[in-house]
């Protein structure tokens, strides 16, 4: 008899990897899927990255690693929050973990208690709203639309502040919008939560290094909020170092020093053979991050040029991440092939087995009007997937 717990129960699968997992199903069966669903860079991970690991291997590091992660990480880790960031982090305040989802996940199982509110803002990424009621959370989502470029104002930040409210999750530059925060922006919105004291910020800045407007700012930096603000970040974006696992989170130590008695329990650490791989990308040249931006800055023109030329579609010009979200709505209630096409999820499923290119609904975003598409590909499938879209949108009626 299954008897599972109410909290895998409430648990729905990510949309992401649900949406990757359906192409690579398809690509077994033959199918020529353009995967456009799930984001991750298509780079090979560096060549040095790759060194580095392999002598971690000859040089035995086979053994347990300290559970918040090996000091010339965490080292490495103080020394890019200064060099980049500006920010000052003794190294118990940084814990190394299997990703910065698990750095999110142990974030949130630290601060969150039956009930406490969290306010999201949507779009927001597929995970934040399942990991937070798999700690009993309530998740408050407040809503930026395609009409304010997808950025929540101070006002309505304001407004969602209850007596309950524990935490603040924000993701700058934004997967799935593109929308990236200025400093100015965040200013307000720390004037706003430093009279809360109760509040952590949880700063999601996976995409840092996928900015197209210039500096990456941090909630971090103002001065009277740096007890407060969690920064998560981590390898897989800015190194194409998805499969390595490696994320990290700078925070107040009492946060850490809880983060590390949780993961003490649940992983051991991260693996030390992608440790000492992340020391090599934190340390050695960067001139790799920065290729990468501009291979993704010159995809994101392309990308917009080829959404815009599709009727109906409307798309906000992303400023970091790499993926675009154009609004769908155009095309909903439309049908097809006698298939009648009610909501993202119809359109994505539809564009998946008729178009073979993978998207991902914005229902799993928060936002039921658009669809998020990544230009992390080839121009030359990035122009075949449009042309795809283009033929297979143009036939519904
Ligand atoms: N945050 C956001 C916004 C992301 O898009 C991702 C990528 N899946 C992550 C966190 C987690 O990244 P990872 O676990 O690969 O470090
Ligand atoms: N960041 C990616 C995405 O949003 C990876 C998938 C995941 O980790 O959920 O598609």
């Amino acid at each position: 008899m299954e008897s599972l717990s109410q909290r895998v129960n409430a648990l729905s699968p990510s949309a992401t990897i649900a949406m990757n997992q359906r192409s690579r199903d398809l690509r077994a069966k033959g199918v020529d899927v353009i995967n456009m669903g799930v984001g991750e860079p298509d780079f090979n991970t560096p060549d040095h990255i790759k060194e580095a690991a392999k002598k971690a291997i000859d040089d035995n590091f086979s053994f347990y690693p300290p559970v918040a992660g090996y000091p010339d990480l965490k080292k490495a880790i103080v020394s890019k929050f200064k060099r980049e960031n500006d920010l000052d982090f003794t190294p118990e305040q940084i814990l190394v973990s299997s990703g910065a989802k698990h750095s999110l996940a142990n974030a949130l199982m630290a601060i969150i208690d039956k009930g406490d509110e969290v306010i999201i803002p949507a779009p927001y990424w597929v995970s934040y709203l399942e990991l937070v009621k798999l700690c009993e959370g309530k998740p408050v989502v407040i809503e930026a639309k395609f009409e304010n470029d997808f950025k929540i104002t101070p006002a309505q930040l304001q407004n969602a502040i209850t007596p309950k409210t524990k935490a603040f999750m924000i993701c700058s530059p934004s997967n799935p919008s593109g929308a990236v925060y200025s400093k100015d922006e965040l200013k307000a919105f720390a004037g706003i939560l430093l009279k809360h004291e109760r509040i952590i910020t949880l700063s999601d800045e996976i995409y840092e290094h996928i900015n197209f407007v210039g500096r990456h700012e941090s909630l971090a930096q103002f001065p009277a909020l740096k007890e407060r603000v969690v920064v998560i970040n981590g390898v897989s974006k800015a190194y194409a170092m998805t499969g390595w696992r490696i994320g990290y989170m700078g925070a107040p130590l009492w946060i850490t020093k809880a983060c590390d008695k949780l993961q003490g329990q649940m992983t051991t650490g991260a693996c030390t053979i992608a440790q000492k791989a992340a020391v090599a990308a934190l340390t050695m040249e960067q001139q790799c991050v920065e290729d990468m931006r501009e291979a993704f800055y010159r995809r994101k023109v392309l990308m917009v040029k080829l959404v815009r030329d599709i009727e109906g579609l409307k798309v906000y010009d992303p400023e970091g991440s790499f993926y675009v979200f154009p609004l769908v709505t155009y095309y909903l209630g439309k049908s097809v092939n006698g298939r009648t096409i009610n909501n993202t999820t119809d359109l994505c499923l539809y564009l998946l087995e008729e178009a073979h290119i993978s998207t991902v609904p914005g229902e799993a975003f928060g936002d039921p009007d658009c669809i998020r598409i990544s230009f992390a590909n080839s121009d030359e499938n990035l122009i075949e997937a449009m042309r795809r879209m283009k033929e297979a949108l143009g036939r519904m009626k």
